[in-house]
């Protein structure tokens, strides 16, 4: 069994439809697999009539989210959940509201960059994002048809890195807020690589321990952006709190270099998500 619980469509940031996305999880041997776009359940309903026979495929979403220190700014933080409700009234308008955050804040991105000269404009990037949740990645495309880097990845580590001064924030729900939600919906929320340095400030044991009273039920222990430091740290965690251990390789087709299936789950681990998601059901055979 071969198990991805973290993918993302062209409905958000990744490059494949939903129909392609599926296609190319079963071309990798693959026999489940996880739709989690940001901030959107906007892909359900093509994967569930693209499913192909055999493939078993876990409705999902990836909630932009924020952990508040005590002592320092919020710390980015992204919540995967599973199995929930898509029609719970709550949790629909705080995913609503992030992806209208997620508009205005990439328009200030592109048109500071725009202010300086970089070649970016914004009606060309949401014509190009094709109806999908815009991110970073949308801007970084445009960036490289434009000439101004080599790749998507580029991008990231120059003018759109999060310490980039065209960097801007966006105002994210609480995790311990959208915790909640997921859990009113019936669903499972896992915390996405959360010890990813590689990506920012990363929050400490204290935050996951809060994140769990909260009714946190999973971490994400291998991802491609782990080390295996911080994934056998994680994995203490995970056994300290009584928690769900997943692995998922955060695919994003072309946009990113990491392939389908490059970290996968546990069938026993699968089975305890599947048991505590009551919002809607998982599509197999
Ligand atoms: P945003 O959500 O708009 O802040 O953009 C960050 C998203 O871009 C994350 O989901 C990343 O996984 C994704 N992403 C896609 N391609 C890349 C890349 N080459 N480097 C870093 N992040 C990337
Ligand atoms: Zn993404
Ligand atoms: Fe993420
Ligand atoms: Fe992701």
């Amino acid at each position: 069994m071969r198990i991805d619980l973290h993918t993302h469509s062209s409905v958000s940031d990744g490059t494949e439809s939903p129909a392609e996305l599926l296609a190319t999880a079963r071309a990798a041997g693959l026999d489940v697999v996880a739709l989690t776009d940001h901030d959107t359940t906007g892909g359900w309903a093509a994967a569930a009539a693209a499913r192909p026979p055999g493939l078993t495929v876990v409705p999902g979403m990836e909630l932009s989210c924020r952990w508040f220190p005590s002592d320092q700014p919020p710390i980015s933080v992204h919540l995967l959940g599973y199995l929930f409700d898509p029609l719970h009234p709550a949790f629909g308008a705080e995913r609503a509201r992030l992806r209208d955050e997620r508009l205005a804040r990439a328009e200030r991105i592109v048109e500071a960059l725009a202010a300086d000269g970089h070649p970016v404009d914004w009606a060309d990037i949401v014509a190009h994002s094709a109806g999908g949740v815009v991110g970073r990645p949308h801007i970084a495309g445009a960036l490289v048809r434009g000439g101004a880097v080599a790749s998507v990845g580029e991008a990231f580590t120059t003018l759109l890195h999060h310490r980039s001064p065209y960097y801007a924030s966006k105002a994210d729900t609480d995790v311990r807020e959208g915790i909640a939600l997921v859990r009113a919906a019936g669903g499972v929320p896992v915390f996405a690589h959360g010890l990813a340095t590689k990506r920012g400030r990363v929050v400490g044991d204290d935050a996951v321990a809060a994140m769990a009273e909260a009714g946190l039920l999973g971490l994400e222990v291998d991802h491609p952006d782990h080390s295996d430091e911080e994934r056998s740290h994680l994995r203490g965690l995970a056994a300290d709190l009584g928690l769900i251990v997943t692995g998922s390789s955060d695919y994003h087709g072309s946009n990113k270099t990491t392939p389908i299936g490059a970290c996968t789950t546990d069938p026993a681990q699968f089975e305890r998500l599947l048991a505590a998601g009551t919002g809607t059901p998982v599509l197999r055979d």
